[in-house]
């Protein structure tokens, strides 16, 4: 088995230039969420190309699932080679959809220029390097001729960046991420090639509106402003609920370190007339709509509060619905609705589930180190994996740095790549073979 893997692992060094080539060809898609460009084009292409060595390859478009439309069709592939023998099933699961390039860039977003190292674009680093990463790593077992029992699966799927409910979230409503199908989720995020992630903090999406009562604004004393009902709510949550957040530590090993609390942010706030812009020409007229003066009688804020595994949902939702309460109590005229936009629980994957103990076998056997574990402040598709897979069984490991994802002149570098080939064939490897191995 050591000269094996020795071939395997030469075999993917040799696969350097394909590996490059297949990251440019994907980022050359431009998978731009929102809207979901070109998901089917994406989809495709890793189909295509894997059908090719023989898996049995599905398309599943999400049809009726949140952003699904003609114009721009949840379309997910999923691709699976039956091993020799009984054993386990390992799925490696990547997004394809990428965020708008933005401003900023040096490099051609979608042109997938190579350049000192790296292949620059946007969604090389997410996590369409990490997607041809478990591709190459596949296809080498395949040449290499290692016989593996149980299954090997690859899945490219949609809407990770926004939410994941027509990729991820839909697949696992099929059973495509529940035993007995499959037994272990590698999903190669932007990582680091030495971090293995066992899973995420939790978030309550809500949506808070305070009531007023419409007016003059001339007269605001005879209305009842519901902005400045939200303002006496907005100062409660920075003045007694941060403090509390910021003391409030997990064990887990969030990363980066200052995410290792609760945290708060208010998404929005609107309130009042409907947003307008305002303009006068240089004589000081008005050259656009004018406001008329009104009390505001509604106010919306949305907040996005995540927390950690040592707090429950219901303590969270209680919280601040406790501190509505207080100001409904103590505030005269103050009137409040929450609604629950999306939650969704803090995962950890155990320390001692196989696929983590495969994958830092196989980061030791590379890279020579013990692998770092660490946690995701925000969360990510395992998420659905986890509660509607019914499956915790699932690490994020892949190549790039996380801190690029999302910026201009995004970029993987190609040795990182290489590196995660290696180890994600290995773990595969590993996996494949069971509990009994
Ligand atoms: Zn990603």
């Amino acid at each position: 088995m050591t000269l094996d893997k020795d071939a395997l692992l030469t075999r993917i060094d040799a696969k350097r230039d394909e590996l490059v080539a297949l990251t440019q060809d994907l980022v050359r898609i431009p998978t731009v969420n929102p809207p979901g460009d070109a998901y089917e084009a994406c989809a495709r292409l890793l189909g295509e190309r894997l059908r090719k060595r023989g898996f049995a390859v599905e398309y599943l478009r999400a049809e009726g699932a949140p952003g699904d439309k003609d114009s721009h069709p949840r379309v997910n592939v999923v691709a699976r080679m039956e091993g020799q023998g009984s054993g386990e099933c390992v799925h490696f699961n990547g997004h394809i959809d990428v965020v708008e390039p933005g401003p900023g860039w040096t490099h051609d977003p979608f042109g997938g220029v190579v350049q000192d190292g790296r292949v620059y674009g946007r969604g090389t680093c997410d996590m369409k390097g990490g997607i041809a990463a478990s591709v190459i790593a596949v296809e080498s077992i395949l040449d290499a001729g290692i016989r593996f029992p149980g299954a090997i699966e690859i899945s490219g799927t949609v809407d990770e960046e926004s939410g994941g409910y027509a990729g991820v979230g839909y697949l696992a409503s099929l059973g495509y991420f529940s035993r007995p199908r499959v037994h272990h989720v590698i999903i190669p995020e932007p990582l680091g090639v030495d971090r293995i992630c066992l899973g995420h903090r939790g978030v309550w999406w809500a949506e808070v509106e305070t009531r007023g009562r419409i007016a003059h604004g001339s007269m605001p004393f005879l209305g009842d402003s519901a902005i400045n009902h939200m303002a006496a709510f907005l100062h409660l949550l920075e003045d007694q609920l941060g403090p509390k957040l910021r003391d409030r530590r997990t064990a887990q090993p969030v990363e980066p370190p200052g995410a290792r609390v609760s945290t708060l942010n208010i998404n929005s706030v609107h309130g009042g007339q409907v947003e307008q812009t305002y303009s006068v020409d240089d004589q000081g007229r008005p050259t656009g709509d004018l406001p008329s003066p009104v009390v505001s009688h509604s106010c919306r804020t949305v907040l996005d509060r995540r927390f950690i595994a040592e707090e429950t949902l219901e303590a969270v939702k209680g919280e601040i619905v406790g501190m509505l309460d207080e100001l409904k109590a103590t505030r005269p005229g103050f009137d409040y609705g929450v609604r629950e936009i999306m939650s969704f629980l803090p995962t950890a994957t155990p320390r001692d589930a196989p696929v983590v103990d495969a994958t830092a076998r196989a980061i030791a056997r590379v890279l020579g180190r013990e692998p770092s574990y660490i946690s995701s402040p925000g969360t990510y598709d395992q998420k659905h994996i986890v509660r509607t897979g019914k499956m915790n069984h699932c690490v994020a490991y892949g190549p790039g740095l996380l801190d690029l994802a999302h910026q201009p002149d995004e970029y993987v570098g190609i040795q990182d790549m290489v590196d995660s080939a290696k180890v994600m064939a290995l773990a595969a490897l590993q996996l494949t073979r069971g509990q009994a191995a």
